[in-house]
């Protein structure tokens, strides 16, 4: 016997064979009281959680986030505060393929951090787009059954998602994004991250800003045409592959951090709805500043344990920082939690990758896997000394809200309008190549087989909404005059 480990059960119990089951001589049935095989078998079929409804196909890595400059008027959070250092976790996907599915899909990319502050997590689930396709989550479900399979064939289906985003107008700006070369990235390290919400930030005297941050990459933007995509399919896990070969060899990616900061009080009379996540906030009216940078340095030892089992939830606000009353922020602060208590159990937050770097002192206990262990006392209040909350640590967070009880559209601001943003990116930002991409990739994505003539009318009708050479560009290439 060399000096290798002796293989053992889950109890620590020396492992009979790792070859042989338990049999009545060497060519009888299989005996029961095997307890070594039955469990390998047992835990082989629970070694899944269920993959994520959305966002199941990802990679991510350990990093730092370092602030430089001093936003303190604006926020009181520690981890914005000048020279503080933050370890974080990253986590990039794709949105709509599933476990296995391929990097390289035309598809938005998620990107989730969670900072591990001395406050608590901090967690920001952003993307790789500023904006997103539906500014209401009653919404939601119906856009990502549309973008994944249909009941009856369980294949994907290009007339569905057409449908679905013909008849929800404000989906433009998101769509005209995800049709540009942007929407297939060369690789997660190629490509922005964005906050994409706005949120509350508050400083020590309480005084309160509007926030939105973008992450821009220091590697510079790549993207990947269809064809080139197309021809990368043959290696499905080309995003993963990249990031951990990169820094496996200490190329270690980095992410400006920016922030567009807007007063409080001028949220009421801008001229976009400030909180209506399929608007951005022209640099013209709030530039971006950097405030610090992140790096990303440290791959993943156990892809289950810290990517598949990393839940992120944008409920994790510190104090500094608030929600806004962005609807889809609101429903988020709901379903991100919840998905996490049924997908990996209601103590997920007691996993080494989501547990907190800063004391839990929390009257939830028990339950599955709990191995958290709670101390009396086990309520609040209580007069024996036990964790007593401190209110005056959230001052700031508070504003004025007043209205009816009612099912309606956000209030119009005035100049808003579903097309005028994806206009200007259409006019004023993307290059002649760029134009003629973005005309192709919409052509190429209508033209799949099952997308009806009477679909195509309203795919050009959409894109005349934006520009009339647009639409003339698509009309012509899907062949309607
Ligand atoms: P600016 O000219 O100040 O900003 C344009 C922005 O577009 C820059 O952030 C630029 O960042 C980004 N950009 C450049 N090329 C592309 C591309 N091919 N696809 C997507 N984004 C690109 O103008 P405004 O702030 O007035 O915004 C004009 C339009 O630009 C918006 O309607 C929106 O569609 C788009 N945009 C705006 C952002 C914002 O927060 N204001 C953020 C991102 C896009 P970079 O080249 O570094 O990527």
């Amino acid at each position: 016997m060399t000096n290798r480990p002796i293989t053992t059960d889950d109890a620590g119990l020396p492992a009979p064979s790792d070859e042989h089951s338990l049999s009545v001589g060497p060519n009888g049935p299989l005996l029961m009281q095997d307890h070594y095989l039955i469990q390998k078998m047992a835990h082989f079929n629970r070694e899944r959680v269920p993959e994520r409804v959305v966002h199941a196909k990802g990679g991510g890595a350990h990093g730092v986030m370092r602030i430089t400059e001093d936003v303190s008027q604006f926020t009181k959070a520690g981890l914005f505060q000048k020279g503080k250092e933050t370890p974080l976790f990253l986590r990039f996907s794709t949105v709509a393929g599933e476990l296995g599915s391929p990097d390289t899909a035309r598809d938005p990319r998620g990107f989730a951090i969670k900072f591990y502050t001395e406050e608590g997590n901090y967690d920001l689930v952003g993307n790789n787009t500023p904006i997103f396709f539906i500014r209401d989550p009653q919404k939601f479900s119906d856009f990502i059954h549309s973008q994944k399979r249909r009941a009856d064939n369980h294949l994907r289906d290009n007339n569905m998602q057409w449908d679905f985003w013909t008849l929800s107008p404000e989906s433009a700006h998101q769509v005209t994004f995800l049709m540009t070369d942007r929407g297939i990235p060369a690789s997660w390290r190629h490509m922005h991250g964005f906050g994409s919400h706005t949120f509350l930030w508050y400083n020590a005297g309480g005084q309160k800003f509007w926030v939105k941050y973008h992450f821009r990459t220091e590697q510079g933007i790549k993207n990947y045409t269809g064809e080139e995509a197309a021809a990368l399919l043959v290696d499905p896990d080309h995003h993963i592959r990249d990031l951990h070969t990169a820094i496996e060899a200490g190329d270690h990616p980095s992410w400006k951090v920016n922030v567009q900061i807007m007063p409080f009080e001028a949220a009421a009379d801008y001229r976009f709805n400030p909180f209506d996540l399929t608007k951005v906030w022209p640099h013209e009216d709030y530039p971006e500043i950097t405030i610090g940078t992140f790096t990303l340095n440290r791959n993943p030892r156990n892809y289950f344990a810290e990517v598949e089992q990393a839940g992120f939830e944008p409920s994790n606000l510190v104090p500094g920082i608030g929600a806004s009353p962005d609807k889809m922020l609101q429903g988020r602060l709901f379903s991100y939690p919840d998905t996490h208590r049924y997908r990996i159990g209601p103590n997920y937050l007691q996993l080494p990758i989501n547990q907190p770097r800063a004391a839990v002192n929390s009257y939830n206990f028990d339950g599955p896997m709990s191995y958290r262990n709670s101390q009396d006392p086990v309520y609040a209040p209580n007069s024996v000394n036990g964790p007593a909350a401190d209110p005056a640590l959230y001052d700031g967070e508070n504003y004025q809200v007043a209205g009816e009880i009612i099912r309606s559209a956000y209030t119009k601001h005035a100049e808003d309008d579903d097309y005028v943003q994806p206009r200007a990116l259409w006019e004023n930002v993307l290059s002649e190549t760029d134009r003629a991409h973005l005309v192709s990739n919409i052509v190429g994505h209508a033209s799949a087989p099952e997308v009806t003539s009477e679909m195509k009318q309203r795919v050009v009708e959409y894109w005349n909404n934006i520009h009339k050479d647009l639409g003339q560009g698509v009309s012509h290439g899907l062949g309607l005059s």
